[in-house]
């Protein structure tokens, strides 16, 4: 096992402390758990929250072979060759995930897409997708979470229910903690939810805005408006009173520090970039009066660092094609799901499985019936039998790598078990290195 700067203290013979390790179950990338492991198992995971917490304790429950072919184990030369050769004889083949992986995973993954002409897809494309294209639209006012932390005196969460994705976002980032400009924590911030539904979020905020399920564009535009100097509409059909819209905008322009955190309950409606691009002009708006920022509540661990990696590698975060010899960018034209439910590709490499939960019943069809090669950790079991089955080892758990948090800021992830499984970068540097084709 690797040492390096890992602080760690033998507690016994068969006990290790690893701290300030990180989890990259979701966005919020939390860096100071205390993870004790014996006997090759994590036994425990201080400071891990109720989504992290089994999944730590699931790592070496299961031991599957590193490589299986339609379900059955096969020595890594064959399952590599296999896996070269599917790609290899697709007209379309396309790969996607990559937000489970880390920066080098990512970085052979994007390579493997060039050289075959592949489509290069994340699971952003079906979560914050419209998000990024009306930041591509209107532009970004943007923040890390320790300005947040250190500054924020109203906080706003929109379409989102941080208690449940993202459990410790409130404890570390934008709820509890004490900061230069919030000495009192808590006390010093007003926290606003908007949301249809009171959800757990909503229970404990200061403000709950219970606007009409999918009225959030008139909601915002209204909020414009006051913050303009305009009159209320009178038609507006939010179903948010017209004085506590006044009171909201009101506080918008009297927070010393604000900073909106939306999620998919405002990407995933019908026109949710429209929403999106509402939301962030009136943070654009806000600025006439004070200091505001937007941010997105990004659920896997690592899709920041996919966005990141395929930007630096292609100048786009997600839905690319490279079949031209040169990456193209359009979602809905090469966004997975669309592509699968069109039956547009005849070969899927899928680096990681955890967004194909997202797919429409149609595209996880056609995908049960295309040859498919999955990556993934040990925890992790498919629906179907992939014709190739990699089983790699976790960064943050097996391997030293990157994840983006949700506002972009890379931390580094420290190993906590050793592990004989080999990592996605060499796998797919070896399918690579096996292609017939090269477009
Ligand atoms: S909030 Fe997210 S990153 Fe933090 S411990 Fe929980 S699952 Fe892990």
């Amino acid at each position: 096992m690797q040492s390096g700067s890992i602080s760690r203290r033998k507690v016994d013979d068969l006990e290790n402390v690893v701290r300030d390790v990180a989890c990259t179950v979701c966005g919020c990338v939390c860096d100071d758990l205390i993870v004790t492991t014996a006997a090759g198992r994590i036994v425990r995971a201080e400071g891990a929250c109720a989504l992290a917490e089994p999944w730590f304790h699931a790592q070496g429950d299961q031991q599957p072979s590193v490589c299986c072919l339609n379900g059955e184990a096969a020595n890594v030369d064959s399952a590599v060759g296999t896996a070269a050769a599917i790609l290899s004889d697709a007209s379309n083949p396309l790969i996607y995930g990559l937000s489970r992986s880390s920066t080098s995973g990512q970085r052979a993954a994007v390579a493997l897409g060039d050289r075959l002409g592949a489509i290069v897809d994340t699971t952003a494309s079906r979560c914050h997708a419209p998000s990024i294209m009306a930041l591509q639209q209107v532009g970004e006012s943007t923040c890390s979470l320790g300005e947040v932390r250190q500054r924020s005196d109203v906080v706003v969460y929109w379409g989102a229910n941080p208690l449940r994705s993202h459990p410790r976002h409130l404890e570390r980032y934008a709820g509890e903690p004490k900061g230069t400009c919030v000495p009192r924590g808590r006390e010093d911030r007003h926290i606003v939810v908007v949301d249809p539904n009171v959800t757990e979020t909503a229970a404990i905020a200061d403000t709950h805005l219970q606007v009409a399920p999918g009225r959030d564009f008139e909601l915002l535009w209204d909020l414009r408006a006051r913050l303009a100097g305009l009159p209320a509409d009178a038609s507006a059909t939010h179903g948010v009173p017209a004085e506590t819209v006044d009171a909201f905008a009101e506080r918008i322009r009297n927070a010393r520090y604000g900073i909106v955190f939306f999620g998919l309950g405002l990407t995933r409606q019908q026109n949710g970039h429209r929403d999106v691009e509402a939301l962030l002009q009136m943070v654009r708006d806000a600025h006439r009066h004070t200091r505001w920022s937007a941010r997105r509540m990004r659920i896997p661990g690592d899709v920041a660092g996919a966005d990141s990696v395929l930007c630096w590698q292609t100048g786009f975060p997600f839905s690319v094609d490279f079949s031209r010899g040169y990456p193209r960018y359009n979602p809905g034209e090469f966004s997975a799901n669309e592509l699968l439910e069109r039956g547009d590709v005849d070969a899927c490499l899928l680096l990681g499985c955890d967004g194909i939960g997202q797919f429409s019943d149609a595209a996880m069809a056609r995908l049960e019936t295309i040859p498919t090669i999955v990556f993934d950790d040990a925890t992790v079991e498919t629906s179907w039998v992939p014709d190739v089955r990699f089983t790699t080892a976790a960064y943050g758990i097996h391997l030293p790598g990157t994840a983006y948090r949700m506002d972009e800021v890379p931390i580094p992830l420290r190993p906590v078990l050793e592990t004989e499984y080999p990592s996605d970068e060499e796998i797919l540097q070896q399918i690579d290195a096996r292609l017939t084709v090269r477009r």
